[in-house]
């Protein structure tokens, strides 16, 4: 249809969506992109010598005709129009994953620089509708500190982001613990986002094709969060927050069993000691969020394991869509007041967004 036609009279007036309740909704993981980001990674596929589960799915991400690269240059457009159509308050945006982290060290910290200057300057012109966490490159772990630095006190941004492994090592690691300390210095959290596990153990997932989304970025990450559970990193910065999407990444389901095998076994497996039981330290220093897990028994599930001041709410997008997630909380069979919690006073709490 063409022409627009002029209607009139209560006869031809559309009927009227029942209106949605509103809430301040803090979506707390939203993807976005920059074109040196995208450009940067159009060259590691270009000159990729072997398969790499992660530059396998960059090469759908960095065609412009694609269905996803738009959507993540995008901020004030499309994005804007999907957060009003669907009463969404604001998005905490953060480069999309693998974020800098597949680049070198130095392009990869220019990258960080550039992408977390952009970011300020998009929050500075919607402080409303924009929040926002800070891409560093750890492979330079020295540059990351200063860059967390400055990201935080000069761009007042809301947190850090790593995309799980650099180059298949992991945030556990003694090297990267300044990177650990710089966070929780600025007390800031750093949320854990997926990408593909690390070439090694990708393999194992391929051939039936696990190794995305669909289970091995939880494999991954979930991963992740126990490394740094189990290395002792956590009795050294007992303040260090971390994040992790997709209710956890499996972890909260498997609380009992890591306590039981970690301390219950009578050898001596060499395990280090730790002050407290591994589920202590995911209770006492993990957040987890709803991020692409629209389900009703899972949120309960975490409620009552976690609490909900551990949760909150987010869309995943563009990867996943608005009204899913909003739909999901709306209807969730959870109290009013855990409502509030997860939809935005955690966030607001957790990343210093400040309260309308
Ligand atoms: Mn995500």
């Amino acid at each position: 249809m063409s022409a627009k036609r002029k209607t009139g009279g209560s006869k031809s007036k559309p009927k009227a969506k029942p209106k949605r309740k509103h809430y301040r909704r803090i979506a707390t993981e939203e993807a976005w992109s920059i074109p040196e980001q995208m450009d940067a990674q159009r060259e590691l596929v270009a000159n990729a010598q072997e398969y790499d589960p992660d530059l396998f799915l960059w090469k759908f991400q960095t065609d412009p005709n694609g269905p996803i690269h738009n959507r993540l240059l995008d901020l004030f457009d499309e994005r804007l129009r999907l957060m009003d159509e669907y009463d969404v308050t604001m998005h905490l945006l953060a480069l999309t994953s693998t974020g800098v982290q597949m680049m070198d060290p130095d392009k990869g910290t220019a990258v960080a620089a550039i992408g977390n200057d952009r970011l300020a300057e998009a929050i500075r012109k919607r402080p409303d509708r924009f929040a926002g966490l800070a891409t560093v490159a750890p492979q330079d772990p020295a540059r990351a500190v200063k860059e967390i630095d400055r990201a935080i006190t000069k761009l007042k941004l809301n947190g850090v982001m790593i995309n799980s492994h650099t180059n298949g090592e992991y945030l556990s690691d003694r090297k990267y613990w300044p990177i650990l300390e710089a966070a929780a210095g600025l007390n800031v959290p750093i949320y854990i986002h997926p990408r593909s596990p690390i070439p090694l153990m990708a393999k194992a997932y391929r051939e039936d094709h696990l190794e995305h989304a669909i289970w091995g970025y939880q494999a991954e990450t979930g991963l992740h969060g126990l490394r740094i559970i189990t290395s002792g990193v956590l009795d050294e910065i007992p303040n260090l927050q971390l994040v992790l999407g997709h209710m956890g990444e499996g972890i909260p389901y498997w609380l009992y069993r890591l306590d039981f095998m970690h301390g219950k076994v009578k050898v001596d497996m060499g395990r280090r000691k730790l002050k407290l039981q591994p589920s202590e330290y995911f209770k006492r220093n993990f957040y987890i969020t709803t991020s692409g897990m629209n389900w009703d028994p899972t949120l309960k599930y975490c409620i009552e394991v976690l609490g909900a001041d551990r949760i909150m709410w987010a869309i995943d997008y563009p990867y996943q869509d608005h009204p899913d997630a909003v739909d999901f909380m709306d209807a969730a069979a959870i109290s009013e007041k855990h409502k509030q919690m997860i939809y935005h006073e955690n966030a607001e709490r957790v990343f210093k967004i400040k309260k309308s």
